[in-house]
């Protein structure tokens, strides 16, 4: 711990030496804010705050910060003297930030688990470079809330740049940075790599930042490396320069991003090597692969870098918004918690979801890897672009991109049939998981019950094949025209913002004339689908006039009063038409269809509806004699949603065998 602290401080130094400060101005800051905390260990593991669920997650709005000048120097398996030793990641961050609405003298931000260097805590007016005192720092250790009490207050809207110094750890763990490895087939030699994941909450396990997805802002980062390493970070490389006193290490300097949430920051620091995808396809996007050398070798990385660029060309297009960075990097790990990671400009994979070997990759391998690489791609707008207001909207990245994703890969890779594999993977998977009360969940997550230590819980069936399931169903009954259309105004309308779902649902009702019952907007059509747990259940019979009638209940819960907005498509005997697009809407519990009850009818026939149709015993039989005589003649998408739901029935004990 000793030689820990000696590196440190000489690290700071040479930190400061590289920043350049005023040593006068910094003296002084030190001496105030030495008096209160003159090093603390910002680790919040000891809180457990699972008996108080009312306890405020959000940081207060009246200051937002606009842009983060970033430094890290992440150092792998040896120590530097001078640097830094092993496993840790020195660094310094400049936050520019203003105070709105109100004066005042207090900035509240996340850290967690990370050695603040607190003498070195500066506060300075960007205009004239005058210092603010920092009279103390106080660390809630439950909420990540490092609170600043300044000497005076912040002037309205006048930009102040706020410094820290610090080590954060390069972590075992796979979440903040953290260090993976793989072994160089060629010298048997294991091969580090630091790599990062931020989402949801682990932004502040780097660098001291606003770590909630609506406090947007510009990021400029250098990263220290070794010569014969490579840096990658959100935004491209603009120079690199040798980092004075320590020879082997280089300072490499990235340009700024666009505005975006901390949780979509990255870094990668490796050997690897990449591959390119032709210019010829997105002339102003360096669209590349990166993976350990001998992959690359291996042409793994070919197949992804043209389909990424392609995926990008189509959603550039289909959106209106151009990709806005200079480049798009698709990184790969063997060690990552999840499929993989949207991060502006740098999405990461694991390994066997992004690389592809044509003496090896499976056919249906190839399908899920485009699928994903058309998922991270789609967040680039539904989620970087236009970014959740709040975590409790996640649905609104997740089911989208899972739509949206979809569409990507109709358009690429049309032979795998997307909105056939939609059905299977999305659709029924979803009805079947918010069948289960204990599981189930509204998909605008009720704001009370999201609490920072199981954020990532939320980040499941619901919010991925539930959401893009109603996402299709609202293409469905809006014809895909017009849903289309109603992205492009909620991107326009949103671009560079955060958002919540009122947000694209009045884009969508500019666009909704005479796609939905009388007297309603798009808001309301979707509250029950998006604020209530669970779907309908519709159950269809023959009234004594010889029509079809048609009721409502939530499924498995006949005695809850819920009831949603059902857009109902019909197809029949006398018309075969298998389109979305509703002829009827269920609005209460019961509605008369104007259709003959002695031939078969078919309720939700383009199958975007997110709910189950129970047919009477005769209305069955009609159906299975036609499926008996020509199958074909009933959709394929309308044969599966039969089979799923009956299957469900026979296990509820709603339907026996026949
Ligand atoms: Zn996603």
């Amino acid at each position: 711990m000793k030689k820990f602290l000696v590196l440190l401080q000489l690290f700071a130094s040479a930190l400061l030496l590289l920043i350049g400060p005023s040593s006068g101005q910094l003296l002084q800051a030190r001496s105030e804010a030495s008096k209160t905390l003159p090093f603390v260990r910002t680790s919040s593991k000891s809180g457990d705050i699972r008996n108080d669920p009312s306890l405020p997650w959000r940081l207060p709005q009246n200051i937002k910060p606009s842009r983060y000048e970033v430094d890290l120097i992440p150092i792998l398996d040896e120590d530097v003297e001078g640097l830094g030793v092993r496993w840790t990641v020195p660094g310094s961050v400049k936050i520019h930030l203003a105070a709105h609405d109100q004066p005042t003298n207090r900035i509240i931000l996340h850290v967690n688990d990370i050695q603040l260097m607190t003498s070195e805590t500066t506060l300075n007016k960007l205009d004239d470079n005058s210092i603010v005192k920092i009279l103390g720092m106080t660390l809630n250790q439950t909420t990540n809330f490092l609170t600043l009490e300044l000497e005076k207050d912040l002037e309205i809207n006048v930009p102040y740049v706020l410094r820290f110094i610090f080590v954060s750890q390069l972590r075992e763990e796979f979440h903040g940075m953290y260090r993976s490895s793989y072994i160089d087939p060629e010298t048997n030699a294991t091969k580090w790599i630091a790599i990062t994941q931020m989402e949801a909450l682990h932004a502040r396990e780097l660098f001291p930042c606003f770590d909630e997805p609506s406090f947007k802002a510009v990021f400029s980062t250098k990263i220290g490396r070794k010569d014969d390493q490579i840096a990658l970070t959100n935004g491209p490389s603009i120079g690199n320069e040798s980092i004075p006193h320590f020879p082997g290490w280089t300072w490499e300097t990235f340009g700024d991003t666009v505005p975006m949430s901390t949780y979509l920051f990255a870094a990668v620091i490796s050997e690897y090597g990449y591959s390119e995808a032709p210019s010829t396809i997105l002339p102003d996007t360096v669209v590349r692969t990166y993976a350990p050398k001998h992959h690359i070798q291996r042409q793994g990385g070919v197949y992804p870098s043209e389909k990424a660029a392609l995926i990008l060309k189509d959603f550039e297009t289909r959106f209106g918004q151009k990709y806005p960075l200079a480049k798009m990097d698709l990184a790969s790990v063997t060690d990552f918690t999840f499929g993989a990671m949207e991060n502006f400009g740098l999405n990461i994979y694991q390994q066997q979801l992004l690389l592809l070997f044509s003496d090896e990759t499976t056919e249906n391998e190839r399908g899920r890897l485009t699928q994903i690489l058309a998922h991270e791609l789609a967040h680039q707008w539904f989620g970087n672009l236009v970014s959740p207001g709040w975590w409790t909207y996640i649905w609104l990245n997740e089911g989208i991109s899972t739509f949206v994703q979809f569409v990507g890969l109709e358009a690429v890779v049309p032979e795998f049939k997307s909105w056939d594999l939609f059905i299977d993977l999305t659709l029924q998977r979803a009805l079947a998981y918010d069948a289960i009360q204990a599981t189930s969940h509204p998909l605008k997550i009720p704001e009370e019950r999201w609490a920072q230590q199981d954020a990532m819980s939320w980040f499941d069936v619901i919010a991925y094949q539930k959401g893009g399931s109603i996402a299709r169903m609202m293409e469905g009954f809006l014809t895909p025209p017009v849903f289309l259309q109603g992205l492009k105004t909620y991107q326009e309308n949103k671009y560079l913002q955060d958002a919540v779902q009122d947000d694209l649902f009045e884009a969508l009702d500019v666009h909704a004339t005479g796609k939905l019952p009388a007297n309603t907007n798009v808001s309301q059509v979707m509250s029950g689908w998006t604020l209530q747990s669970g779907f309908p259940l519709l159950q269809v019979s023959v009234n004594d006039a010889n029509k079809i009638d048609v009721t409502q209940t939530k499924y498995k819960e006949p005695n809850s009063p819920d009831i949603w907005v059902v857009p109902v498509s019909v197809a029949s005997k006398d018309n075969p038409e298998f389109g979305a697009e509703p002829e009827y809407w269920l609005t209460g519990k019961a509605l008369t269809l104007n259709e003959a009850a002695d031939k078969w009818v078919i309720l939700n026939a383009g199958l975007t509806g997110y709910y189950r149709v129970l047919y009477n015993d005769a209305l069955e039989r009609l159906i299975l004699e036609q499926l008996q005589q020509d199958h074909d003649v009933i959709h394929s998408h309308s044969r599966s949603q039969l089979l799923d739901d009956y299957f469900n029935f026979v296990w509820d004990g709603k339907n026996k065998y026949r």
